[in-house]
């Protein structure tokens, strides 16, 4: 199960490392392997020659520069990627059941490098390395062993249609898969699109996020270990506009899945429509709520609602960034939630105590500080944090704003920040509407012991995902997607395989003797 809210204790971590003593893990920062372009399981560099920096998010220093891929490079990898295709190739050829062993041989590799790769995920992103090692690596690891099952699983029907002909259904792959994924979950995402788009014998051209491109070119290392025929996958560094479009544009690619911002997907969708109508799915932002009713276990609404928000320092798609808490209890969960982002443990993300590392970049931090900002000066109270914390780096201290209400723009916008929203609410009926009066619909957490109460917002919420006196429980076995502006198409389950498959139906016909 994949538990965005990944606790673990120090003392268990050390323990899973044997290091006993530890209190600290290595950057690190000497081993860095991959910084070129993987196409055709070789590396290359930009057709430019060009390079951008990537940067180390808690010290805002850079650590290495990278290979800037643009048009010219995604041609390469979109005509490589076309050929391990063709009927007839290796790849085309293979068994199924072998496609499902390459990904378990994958999934293994990960295994074996588990503390190589979540320190390089800490190294580039900031997230916390007891997160990066439980909750990044680990779920990586299930996504990949999951889909491996799927690969000689995922089959079609036979249909008893009018007439007498034997019809049947095939799960054919879409093709050539364009996929660029952001940077909040490095691994963890480019898991979620490789993996079904593999175990159903895809290709695949993916840009990964331009602040974290390290771990994305470690796995690819690992797949031409693991034995994946040249071509198969190959992993493109560079920018959205430039390396990103381009793949968007392409003529020869038959489907993009993208995670990110709404603001792209549009463009996403746009591009399409004006190339080759390649399919589309879409994993956009969020705006979601959680619903504390007043029976609510207050202790578990509390710690939930905090970790709902404050998980990976509030850059999470399904972030439950509107926490609506019921009047009468309004003021006790106000005090014991502010006491609770008090005390979250802010700092060096390689100490293994640490609970909450910087933001992503210095764009990022400066939006996220303009968003406070805002909530101070159209009048919601600012009760705790609300400033950088340190000197160096891009740190934000975990804040949270009372007494806001639904047309301030923190209430409305995406903050992809550490920044929890305390909302007052009176009627059931008035929340249920206030929860649903948002462009997007990702997720939506809801917080009471009555089993008939907790039903009717299950019903009533427009949302993809509903967690019940939980939040962000996430496993590769289940389907995660937004309803309205958050997204189409699901990813995981086998509702994920539907995205990287085409139908195919055939109808043949039987001889009558008298026909
Ligand atoms: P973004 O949407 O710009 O970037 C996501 C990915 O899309 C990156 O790989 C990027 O290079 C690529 N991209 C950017 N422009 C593109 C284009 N024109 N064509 C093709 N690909 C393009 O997101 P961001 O700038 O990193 O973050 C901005 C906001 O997006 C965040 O503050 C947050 O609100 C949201 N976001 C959401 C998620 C999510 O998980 N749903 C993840 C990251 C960011
Ligand atoms: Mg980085």
């Amino acid at each position: 199960m994949l538990r965005f809210q990944a606790h673990c204790h120090a003392s268990a971590l050390r323990n899973l490392l044997s290091y006993s003593t530890v209190t600290k893990v290595e950057k690190p920062l000497e081993k860095v392997y991959y910084t070129k372009l993987f196409i055709n399981n070789e590396w290359h560099n930009a057709v430019s020659g060009k390079t951008f920096p990537t940067v180390d998010p808690s010290t805002g220093t850079i650590i290495t520069q990278v290979a800037e891929a643009d048009k010219a490079d995604v041609d390469l990898a979109v005509e490589t990627a076309k050929r391990a295709f063709k009927l007839g190739s290796p790849w085309r050829c293979m068994d199924a059941s072998q496609r499902g062993q390459l990904l378990s041989r994958l999934a293994d590799l990960i295994e074996r490098d588990r503390v190589y790769l979540a320190s390089l995920e800490t190294l580039d992103n900031g997230k916390p390395f007891s997160t990066s090692y439980n909750m990044d690596v680990g779920e990586t690891i299930k996504v990949y062993r999951y889909f491996a099952g799927f690969a000689d699983k995922w089959h079609g029907k036979t249909i008893p249609m009018d007439g007498n002909y034997f019809c049947y259904t095939r799960h054919e792959p879409v093709g050539v898969c364009g996929q660029i994924i952001p940077w909040n979950f490095p691994l963890v995402m480019q898991s979620w699109k490789l993996a079904p788009a593999l175990a159903t014998g895809n290709t695949v051209v993916m840009k990964v996020a331009e602040q974290t491109p390290l771990s994305a070119l470690y796995i690819a290392s690992l797949i031409k270990e693991a034995g994946f025929p040249p071509g198969v996958v190959n992993i493109l560094t560079g920018y959205g506009p430039t390396a990103g479009a381009a793949i968007t544009r392409h003529m020869d690619v038959d489907k993009v899945a993208f995670t990110g911002s709404t603001r792209v997907g549009r463009l996403i969708q746009q591009a399409s429509g004006e190339s080759n109508l390649k399919r589309v799915t879409l994993e956009l932002g969020g705006k979601s709520p959680c619903i504390v009713l007043e029976d609510a276990d207050l202790d578990q609404a509390v710690k939930q609602c905090h970790e709902a928000l404050f998980f990976n320092m509030g850059q999470c798609c399904s972030a439950g960034s509107r926490t609506y808490v019921a009047e009468s209890i309004y003021n006790e969960f106000l005090e014991r939630t502010v006491e609770k982002a008090k005390a979250r443990r802010v700092g060096d993300p390689f100490h293994l105590e640490t609970e909450h590392g910087p933001q992503i970049d210095q764009k990022h931090f400066n939006n996220i500080l303009d968003h406070i900002q805002s909530g101070k000066k159209e009048g919601a109270k600012l009760m705790c944090g609300g400033e950088r914390y340190g000197d160096e780096g891009f740190f934000i201290k975990p804040t949270v704003f009372a007494d806001v209400q639904d047309n301030m723009r923190i209430a409305k916008e995406e903050i992809f920040g550490p920044v929890q929203s305390v909302f007052k609410f009176r009627k059931i009926e008035e929340v249920i509407e206030r929860a649903n009066n948002s462009k997007y619909g990702l997720a939506a957490g809801i917080f009471t012991r009555d089993l008939d109460k907790a039903m009717q917002f299950t019903q009533a919420l427009q949302v993809g995902s509903v967690w019940v006196n939980t939040y962000n429980i996430v496993g590769c076995q289940t389907p995660f997607g937004g309803y309205k502006e958050s997204g189409n198409g699901r990813e995981l389950g086998e509702d994920g395989l539907k995205a990287y498959t085409e139908v195919k139906c055939v109808r043949i016909k039987i001889p009558q003797k008298n026909s």
